[in-house]
């Protein structure tokens, strides 16, 4: 699997982390300017506690997604980009 932006017409911005490849660095938690992200009670089979969206307040800006080392641990999706018209 590799880590992904997806762009999907009409949607809400939203993030989704892999909780299974999260090594729980946190670096996506510090770095996101909206601050919805934020590490679950649980622990992954790797034994680490992963991070999770808090499910709203996401603008698709992507910086979780470039910031996280872990391949495929961070899939956001983000709205389309509107054409301008002529
Ligand atoms: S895409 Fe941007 S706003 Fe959304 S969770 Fe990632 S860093 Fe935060
Ligand atoms: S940056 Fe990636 S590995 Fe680190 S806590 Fe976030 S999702 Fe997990």
């Amino acid at each position: 699997m590799v880590d992904e932006i997806i762009e999907v017409e009409g949607a809400v911005p939203r993030l989704e982390v892999v909780s299974s490849l999260c090594k729980g660095c946190g670096l996506c938690i510090e770095h996101c300017p909206q601050q919805v992200i934020q590490f679950t009670d649980k622990f992954n089979d790797m034994g680490y506690k992963y991070a999770a969206y808090l499910g709203e307040g996401c603008t698709g800006c992507g910086v979780c997604f470039y910031c996280c080392p872990e391949p495929g641990a961070i899939i956001v999706y983000k709205k389309v980009k509107e054409s301008k018209g002529e």
